[in-house]
């Protein structure tokens, strides 16, 4: 077995999350980002949420504050599988979840929010693109039903931004060397609801196999690298993982 790194936080074995949208269809979001996603599937709504369509044309500005306002995020709660993992980090499991996921519903259902890693960045937020200054979401989707179309920054007047990863955008180097961590220190690597065909999220998956991490795959569809796997489980996610952690809290 390769050896690893010592887990953050002292002996116990490490219990790392890679998570995508698959966990998070039960609370009523759809997969926008994926390969077979939303937004993939329709080039106009993938306009929206593409950096350089975004910063160069205003009504694809005003058409993605509209679109944020009706986001299903707003009103989402944590599933069976959000809470499994929670339940888990709050019996003392030693647990980092690394989510594709912006849709916070980790953090809602108790995992702390310094043990997510989130690596497409919070929908809850907004940032300026010019001086970097975040401030609430709620409270831009406030300036928009007031009627400002595209709200630009009150400290700068820059455009302002989900601080969220956009296509055209790199993933926080910070965010996911911290994650690179995770992946080469945990024990056991659960890859949920992810298609794993997302580079670099995917990646993740075999730096733990590499590093001697017990390498299980979650999800209905194959994925590249259920061959790497000890566990493949195609059970919905929202009974399947609950299963899964019950085998860490009886020791
Ligand atoms: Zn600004």
């Amino acid at each position: 077995m390769a050896e690893r790194d010592s887990a953050p936080g002292g002996g116990a074995p490490l219990v790392a999350f890679l998570t995508g949208a698959g966990i998070s269809t039960d609370s009523g979001i759809p997969d926008y980002r994926g390969p077979q996603g939303v937004w993939r599937k329709d080039p106009e709504a993938e306009k929206l949420v593409t950096y350089d369509h975004y910063m160069t044309d205003p009504d694809v500005r005003r058409r993605s504050w509209l679109m944020r306002g009706e986001s299903p995020v707003w009103r989402a709660r944590p599933n069976a599988a959000h809470e499994a993992v929670a339940r888990l980090e709050a019996a003392g499991v030693p647990v980092r979840v690394i989510t594709q996921n912006v849709d916070g519903l980790h953090q809602a259902a108790g995992v702390p929010a310094r043990k997510v890693l989130e690596l497409h960045g919070n929908a809850r937020s907004v940032v300026c693109t010019e001086c970097g200054a975040r401030s609430t979401m709620a409270d831009a989707l406030e300036r928009v039903a007031a009627g400002e179309e595209d709200p630009d920054c009150l400290a700068c007047g820059g455009i302002l931004k989900s601080a969220t990863v956009m296509f055209g955008q790199a993933l926080d180097p910070k965010v996911l060397g911290e994650a690179m961590a995770v992946a080469r220190a945990c024990e056991i690597f659960y890859a949920v609801g992810t298609s794993l065909q997302v580079q670099p999220a995917a990646s993740l998956a075999g730096l733990a196999a590499e590093h001697g991490a017990q390498l299980v795959v979650v999800n209905a569809e194959p994925t590249p690298y259920d061959a790497l796997a000890d566990e493949v489980v195609r059970d919905p996610i929202g009974t399947a993982l609950p299963r899964l952690l019950a085998r860490h809290m009886t020791a």
